[in-house]
């Protein structure tokens, strides 16, 4: 058996983050190359996983509903996931506030000469209220065609509802669904064995490009929001995976690294979801309830958004000279895990909301045109945590679930 065939795709995927790094260490200073010939390729990667994401999204999350079988146990699951997510993001705002808030003495406020020339367009942040509007939708497929997560998840929701209630016409739509599912999962399968050549050629160009860019106070920042980013790993999900789920946090992260490799490299939830629902499989989660559960986590469960929110307000607020209130941060812990509810899972998608946090508390948006630069580099962790958060979720309501079938069988 040849070396190639020996090792494991994850294996492969890691090779392929260090490799990129290697290379994208050699044409640091000088990223045309890699920007104009290696990031394409990773660029195929990504739209070959987004064209996916739709068809996964409808698919599983109403082959999800379909399968918990009953109506009240798709209630109680969803209530349960959704507390979950919201608990987690607030803790999450809270550490990055903490966090930023004990380091800001290192921040000295830049001059006005410095911000007088910020160039940040920002585009409007959404009104609180647009957001909760706009996640139901007024056509049955528009939703799909503009890949708009929300209103899709409501779609598949109300399609997988409607099928249980059909009784038996219902049982034939759900079987059809059913095998929809299968298929796109084996199409997932396809794309998921080139992720290596995506994630290489991905690290290679974010390597060479902001390479330079990371020194000074950036580099702290970025610092401060990785502290938090693994504080939040350690603490939130160590206490839920071993002391909820009764999991080894070991097993966790190794079965879990696939896709936070995957993470880390395309900032992408959605472009990450098929690998995390193979990894949560296998890491033992029940497959109708990851089917449910990562698809809506993708969406709205963003505790990496969040903390990045918190530490950008903060640096912001320093960098103009601004001391947040006490009620400025309880204003940041409410926008931040609504914006991070209604951040889309793609690259790049939180630093536009953080515009709707800074807004709120009053400070300018223009500042986010001082960390606009290095967001790639947030970006890539705070997606990690952001799917790392979905399947600890995914695990503990699987763990939840059978324990609630055995009490019922027992009974
Ligand atoms: N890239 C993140 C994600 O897909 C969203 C963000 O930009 O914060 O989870």
């Amino acid at each position: 058996m040849s070396a190639k065939r020996k090792l494991s795709l994850p294996a492969w995927i890691f090779i392929g983050m260090l490799a990129g790094i290697a290379v994208g260490l050699c044409f640091l200073g000088n990223p045309e190359f890699t920007t104009n010939y290696i990031k394409p390729v990773g660029t195929i990667y990504i739209n070959l996983l987004k064209f996916l994401v739709v068809p996964v999204v409808l698919f599983s999350i109403t082959d999800g509903v379909i399968s918990l079988n009953d109506l009240k146990r798709v209630g109680d699951v969803g209530v349960k996931t959704f507390l979950y997510y919201l608990c987690t993001t607030a803790v999450a705002v809270v550490i990055g506030l903490a966090l930023t808030s004990a380091c800001k003495g290192l921040f000295a406020p830049l001059g006005d000469g410095a911000l007088g020339d910020l160039t940040y367009e920002a585009k409007e942040a959404p009104a609180v209220m647009d957001v909760i509007v706009n996640i139901f939708p007024d056509s049955f497929f528009k939703p799909m065609v503009e890949a708009n997560m929300l209103p899709l998840i409501v779609t598949a929701i109300l399609l997988g509802a409607g099928i249980l209630s059909a009784g038996e016409k219902g049982q034939k739509i759900g079987e059809i669904v059913n095998a929809m599912t299968e298929v796109i999962m084996k199409m997932m399968m396809m794309i998921i064995q080139i992720t290596p050549i995506g994630v290489f050629c991905l690290m290679t160009n974010v390597v060479a490009v902001n390479g330079p860019k990371i020194v000074g106070t950036l580099a702290l920042v970025i610092g401060i929001a990785y502290v938090g980013y693994i504080l939040h790993i350690c603490l939130v999900y160590g206490f839920s995976v071993r002391f909820l789920s009764g999991m080894k946090m070991t097993d966790f992260l190794k079965g879990m690294a696939p896709a936070m490799i995957t993470a880390f490299t395309t900032t992408s939830s959605n472009a990450t979801l098929p690998v995390n629902m193979e990894c949560c499989n296998k890491l033992g989660a029940e497959p109708e309830i990851s089917s449910f559960v990562l698809p809506l986590g993708a969406t709205i469960n963003m505790d990496g958004t969040a903390i990045y929110q918190a530490v950008a307000a903060i640096f912001i607020a320093s960098c103009y000279g601004m001391e947040l209130t006490l009620s400025q941060m309880g204003m940041v812990v409410l926008t931040a895990t609504l914006a991070s509810i209604g951040t889309a899972g793609v690259s790049g998608a939180g630093m536009l909301m953080l515009a709707m946090v800074l807004e709120t508390i009053g400070l300018p948006v223009e500042g986010i045109a001082l960390i606009a630069g290095v967001d790639k580099i947030f970006d890539m962790g705070r997606t990690t945590l952001n799917i790392t958060g979905d399947a600890s979720c995914a695990i503990l309501i699987s763990k939840l679930d059978r324990k609630k079938k055995a009490a019922k069988a027992g009974a």
